[in-house]
């Protein structure tokens, strides 16, 4: 299983709850952020997925977050 796999399906496991690149570290435990965050980068490129400002649903920060968007 790639970390992109592990992203995605974290997000999905969120349904359509919004999360941050640094919980998202947090929770898969990488340690450079840089990496959830080129990871989140392609995920937001693909249908289903969005990437924009908001709050995040585990740490309520105001920060560039990614969901999975229910069909
Ligand atoms: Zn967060």
């Amino acid at each position: 299983m790639t970390v992109l796999d592990q992203v995605r399906g974290l997000i999905e496991r969120l349904s359509s709850e919004p999360i941050c690149d640094d919980c998202i570290c947090e929770k898969l435990g990488l340690t450079v952020r840089q990496h959830a965050n080129h990871k989140t980068r392609e995920l937001a490129g693909t249908p289903g997925f969005e990437r924009r400002k908001d709050l995040c649903s585990i740490c309520r920060g105001d920060k560039v977050v990614i969901r999975h968007l229910r069909k």
